[in-house]
């Protein structure tokens, strides 16, 4: 199969040349005839499938070829994004695939200044990228308008719903036309994802690409069981030990982050952090000079987990397990990507061992462990495996005999095996009345 044979017109098909996209992945396989027919989608695909080009290509080409000549303040589709970081992704993405066309785009989103956006928006945009609250205030202001909008792209939905968008979610689904296309991506599909697209889809097409809440299994996934006071010593052990070149890694809170970062800088390693406490500028600049390699080890709370599209990125290391276990499989989707091979190491200390075992259980695999020597936890993690059970009692640990005799562990890293393909299908969508997905927490 080709480009070419989804029936894409010549000028998206020079612009996928020149990036290199040879043949269609299989959600663009999937989505591109559904979204040129004008058709609602209801998406399971994880980043990394190429799910971007599945609902950018399409539409820009129904940009192209159909509806009027975009009017002062107004959008012809609308692609939301749960975050500033993905926001800037996808409009890159985008730019670059409408390269031929005669089309205008742009991203809006929150935590720089308004007056620019409200100054570019005045020509009307084509195909506006936007987060949910920036939207909102720029619609507010009369900055925007909807009445030519005719598609919608709720990208990252799940995570749209975790960072606590539901209300901003439907106060925007309410003064949208009626009659227009949506598209909906999600990597999971929980009961609140479901309202959404009930509320929100049309009699939609619904694709999936992977088996749902399994990470690639490209992915190699080890835990490494440590006293929590020891992960900084660990992490700095294992960096120098194993070589890393270029790690991504994610911790609980923004402190955590900034303290692990200060750590490494102190150390003369070349790390730098990014959470929601910062500017934006800053996150993107760390963000870049991440990509670019100019920066070793990036630090990140979940903000950064979703989306991001870093190239060849070998290694995701936990620093502490998500409160959230999905989030788990969002952030070692950032390896492994495209068919590539990664891995993924957890850090984990005898407190988090119910948020192992949630893990466990979501992705349907026990995930190896990996005592490292001189570091084995004097708490231990209690056992867990992929049925949810937590051996609560652990025995103690035996004591090392005083000469040689005990066995040592050697230090060899495991594979963690297969993970389970045989996951259900997600069930057809129900028209459901009501949106309320209750709030949630904010910027992590
Ligand atoms: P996404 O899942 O949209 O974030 O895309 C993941 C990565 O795959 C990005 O770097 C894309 O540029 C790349 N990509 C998307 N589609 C293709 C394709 N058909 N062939 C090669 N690379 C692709």
């Amino acid at each position: 199969m080709t480009f070419a044979t989804l029936g894409l017109i010549e000028p998206l098909l020079r612009a996928l040349e020149t990036l290199g996209y040879q043949t269609p992945t299989p959600v663009q396989a999937q989505a591109i005839p559904a979204v040129l027919a004008g058709r609602d989608l209801m998406a399971a695909a994880q980043t990394g499938t190429g799910k971007t080009a599945g609902f950018a290509v399409p539409l820009l080409q129904l940009l192209a070829m159909e509806g009027p000549k975009v009017t002062a303040n107004s959008v012809r589709a609308l692609i939301l994004v749960p975050t500033r970081e993905l926001a800037e992704q996808v409009h890159e993405s985008v730019r670059q695939y409408a390269e031929h066309l005669p089309l205008s785009t742009y991203a809006v989103y929150g935590g720089v200044s308004i007056n620019p956006q409200m100054m570019k928006l005045r020509k009307g945009v084509d195909l506006l990228v936007a987060t949910p609250g920036r939207l909102l205030d720029l619609f507010r202001q009369n900055a925007l308008k909807f009445n030519q909008l005719q598609t919608l792209v709720l990208d990252e939905a799940d995570r749209m719903l975790d960072l606590g968008f539901s209300e901003e979610l439907s106060n925007i689904y309410r003064v949208l036309p009626k009659k227009r296309q949506t598209l909906l991506f999600s990597a999971t599909f929980s009961d609140a994802i479901r309202l959404l697209a009930g509320q929100m889809l049309n009699d939609p097409l619904s694709i999936e690409v992977s088996p749902r809440n399994v990470a690639a299994n490209t992915v190699k996934q080890w835990v490494v069981p440590v006293d929590k006071k020891r992960k900084p010593e660990l992490f700095v052990h294992l960096l120098r030990k194993n070589h890393w070149k270029q790690v991504l890694v994610f911790a609980k809170t923004r402190n955590g982050v900034d303290a692990l970062v200060e750590k490494l800088q102190g150390l003369g390693v070349n790390a730098d952090g990014i959470h929601g406490d910062k500017p934006q500028a800053t996150r993107q600049r760390a963000l870049d000079r991440f990509k670019a390699s100019e920066v070793q080890i990036l630090v990140a709370t979940d903000v950064a987990a979703r989306g991001l599209d870093i190239e060849d990125l070998p290694l995701v290391v936990n620093f502490d397990l998500p409160i959230v276990a999905e989030d788990y499989i969002h952030r070692i989707g950032r390896t492994g990507r495209a068919g590539a091979t990664g891995e993924a190491i957890s850090l984990v200390c005898a407190d988090e061992v119910n948020l192992l075992s949630a893990i466990e259980m979501l992705t349907r695999q026990t995930l190896n462990r990996h005592m490292e020597q001189d570091f084995e936890p004097e708490h231990r993690v209690p056992d867990t495996d992929a049925s949810g059970q937590v051996v609560k009692k652990p025995k103690k640990p035996k004591k090392p005999k005083a000469s040689g005799g005990g066995k040592r562990n050697l230090g060899k890293w495991v594979d963690s095996g297969e993970v389970a393909a045989d996951v259900p299908a997600i069930k057809p969508v129900r028209k459901v009345p009501v949106f309320n997905t209750g709030p949630r927490k904010r910027k992590p």
